[in-house]
C-alpha cells in the first residue's frame, strides 16, 4: 500500500490549501516542504511586501497630517523596525499554516523531493542558502543522501517559480539583487533602480520612494503595470513622477557596470546612463522544478519550462497534477488556492474544474491599482462592442474626508446589453473594492444592476455604483456629458 492516498510537493498557496481540502475530503496526505510552509507568498511576496508598504504608508501619511489638523514633530523611521514587524507577522501566518495543516492531519516532511516515478519521491535534506546565512532560499542542490522515500497513489506538483534572472551584462555584480534579495537590505538605498514596472517592480518603487530613496523604475512597455488597463498605467505613471519617482517607460535596461557605483545603461525612449547603490530586477519569474526529477516522472514541460495542466489540474501523466506558479497560468497566489481546491476534489473523486473567467488582481503601490476582466483594449481586440466610464474618487464624499481622492474607476461594459466586462480601479482601497468587480462579472451583471444596488454611504464601495449611473448616462455627483 503506498504511503500516503495524496502527496503535495510544495507548501505555498497551492500546496497547502490543496493538502488541506484532500485532507477534509478523507484523504491520508503527505506534504514535502523544503523551505517554510507558505511559499513565496507569505515568506517572499504578497505578505511581506504588504507588511512592509503599510509601514511606508504610516509614514507617509504622517507626513501629511498637518492636513488633518494633526502635528507629528520629529518624524523618521527604523527600518530595522519595519523589518522586525514584517519578520513578526510573516512567522504568525507560516506558524499558523503549520497548526492549520496539522489541525487538518496532514503529515509534513521537511526537505527537497525528488520523483523516483510518477507517484514516488525521494526526500533530501534542503541545502542552505548562501544570500540568507541560515535561511533555505535558493538552497544548492540537495544533500546527496536521501533520507526518505515516498511513495503516492497521486501526487500534486505545487513547487512554485523564483525570480526570472536578466540575461543582460552586469546582472550578477553585488548589490543587483532580486526581489527576494531586496528583503536582505538592511538599509533603504539611496539611489535605487527598478528594472520592471510590473506589480513586483512597481510596488518595491512605491515603497522605497516612500522612505525616501531616489527612485528611477524602467519598463519596457509603453505604460507601468502593462498587464492592467492602459488608463490606470497611465495614471500610476503620473502619480509616481509626481512623487520624484523617475519613470522610463519604452525602455530597456542594456547593461550594468560597476564603477564606484552601479553605471545602468538605458537605451530606447529615454536612454541615458544612470547611477545606482542597488538594482532591483523585478523582470519576469521562471518555474521552480530544478532537482525536481520532472524527466525521471515522465512529465513535459512548455518551452519556457512551465507544466501544462488540463481544466482538471493533470498533467500529461496518469496521477500527476500540476497547481500554482509551476503551471505558468497567472501567478497570483489566490490562483495557487482556486487550482489547488480543485485539484484536490477532483483526486478525491469529486466532479470539479477550474474557470479563469473572472481573475482580480491589485498592485499595493500608493495609489493602489485593482482590475479584473477585459481591459478596453482587449475586449476591442475580443470583438466586444464596448462602452466605458470613468468615475473619480475625487467625487466622492468619502474619498474627502479620508484626504485621499487621487485616482478613479473605470468599467468597460457591453454597449447593447451594458454587462460588465472589465472593472479597473486607481485610488484608496482599490484591492478591497475591485470584489464588487469580480461578482458583477460572475452573475454577468449590468451597469443598470449596479446602479440599482443600493450603496452605503459614506464609503469608497459607492464609487462602482457612481461610475454605472454615469454610464447610464444618469450621473448624479459629476456633470453630466455635454450633449
Ligand atoms: C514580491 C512578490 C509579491 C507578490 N505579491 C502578491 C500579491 O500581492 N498577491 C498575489 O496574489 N500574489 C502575489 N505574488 C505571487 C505569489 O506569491 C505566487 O503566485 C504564489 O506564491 C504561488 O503559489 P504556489 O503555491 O504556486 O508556489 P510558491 O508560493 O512558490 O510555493 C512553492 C513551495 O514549494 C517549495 N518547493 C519547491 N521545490 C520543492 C521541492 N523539490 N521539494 C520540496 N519543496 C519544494 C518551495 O520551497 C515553496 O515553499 C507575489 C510574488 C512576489 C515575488
Amino acid at each position: 500500500m503506498p504511503d500516503f492516498d495524496l502527496l503535495v510537493v510544495g507548501g505555498g498557496p497551492g500546496g497547502y490549501v490543496a493538502a488541506i481540502r484532500a485532507a477534509q475530503r478523507g484523504l491520508r496526505v503527505g506534504l514535502v516542504e523544503k523551505e517554510r510552509p507558505g511559499g513565496v507568498c507569505l515568506n517572499w511576496g504578497c505578505i511581506p511586501t504588504k507588511a512592509m508598504l503599510r509601514s511606508a504608508e504610516i509614514f507617509q501619511t504622517l507626513a501629511t497630517a498637518a492636513d488633518f489638523g494633526v502635528y507629528a514633530d520629529n518624524l523618521r523611521y527604523d527600518f530595522a523596525a519595519v523589518r522586525q514587524r514584517k519578520d513578526g507577522i510573516v512567522k504568525q501566518l507560516t506558524d499558523g499554516v503549520a497548526s492549520l495543516l496539522a489541525a487538518n492531519g496532514v503529515t509534513v516532511i521537511e526537505g527537497h523531493a525528488r520523483f523516483t516515478g510518477p507517484t514516488g519521491v525521494e526526500v533530501f535534506e534542503a541545502g542552505r542558502s548562501p544570500i540568507f546565512p541560515g535561511g533555505p532560499r535558493y538552497a544548492a542542490a540537495p544533500t546527496a543522501t536521501a533520507t526518505r522515500t515516498i511513495s503516492a497513489k497521486d501526487v500534486i506538483i505545487a513547487t512554485g517559480s523564483v525570480p526570472a534572472r536578466l540575461p543582460i551584462p552586469g546582472a550578477d555584480l553585488p548589490g543587483v539583487i532580486t526581489s527576494d534579495g531586496a528583503f536582505g537590505l538592511t538599509e533603504v538605498p539611496a539611489r535605487l533602480v527598478v528594472i520592471g514596472g510590473s506589480a513586483v517592480g512597481a510596488e518595491w518603487a512605491s515603497l522605497f520612494a516612500s522612505f525616501g530613496s531616489q527612485v528611477t523604475i524602467v519598463e519596457m512597455q509603453d505604460t507601468l503595470v502593462p498587464l492592467e488597463d492602459d488608463d490606470v498605467g497611465a495614471a500610476l505613471g503620473r502619480s509616481f513622477t509626481k512623487r520624484g519617482i523617475t519613470v522610463l517607460t519604452g525602455s530597456t535596461v542594456e547593461s550594468i557596470a560597476q564603477t564606484d557605483v552601479l553605471r545602468v545603461s538605458v537605451a530606447g525612449e529615454h536612454a541615458r546612463e544612470l547611477d545606482a547603490d542597488v538594482v532591483l530586477v523585478g523582470v519576469g519569474r521562471r518555474p521552480n522544478t530544478a532537482d525536481l526529477g520532472l524527466d525521471i516522472a515522465g512529465i513535459s514541460t512548455d518551452a519556457r519550462g512551465f507544466i501544462p495542466v488540463d481544466e482538471q489540474l493533470r498533467t500529461g501523466v496518469q496521477h500527476v497534477y500540476a497547481i500554482g506558479d509551476v503551471t505558468g497560468r497567472a501567478l497570483l497566489a489566490h490562483v495557487a488556492s482556486h487550482q489547488g481546491l480543485t485539484a484536490a476534489d477532483v483526486i478525491a473523486g469529486h466532479p470539479a474544474h477550474i474557470d479563469y473567467t473572472v481573475i482580480p488582481a491589485a498592485t499595493f503601490t500608493h495609489p493602489e491599482i485593482a482590475g479584473v476582466g477585459f481591459t478596453e483594449a482587449k475586449a476591442r481586440a475580443a470583438g466586444h462592442d464596448v462602452v466605458t466610464v470613468r468615475f473619480p474618487f475625487a467625487a466622492l464624499g468619502r474619498a474627502q474626508t479620508f484626504g485621499d481622492t487621487e485616482g478613479f474607476v473605470k468599467i468597460v461594459a457591453g454597449r447593447r446589453h451594458r454587462e460588465v466586462l472589465g472593472v479597473h480601479i486607481i485610488g484608496p482601497s482599490a484591492s478591497d473594492l475591485i470584489t464588487e468587480g469580480a461578482l458583477a462579472i460572475s452573475l454577468e451583471a449590468t451597469l443598470d444592476e449596479l446602479a440599482d444596488t443600493i450603496h452605503a454611504h459614506p464609503t469608497l464601495g459607492e464609487i462602482g455604483m457612481e461610475a454605472a449611473l454615469a454610464g447610464l448616462g444618469l450621473p448624479v455627483h459629476i456633470a453630466p456629458r455635454k450633449r
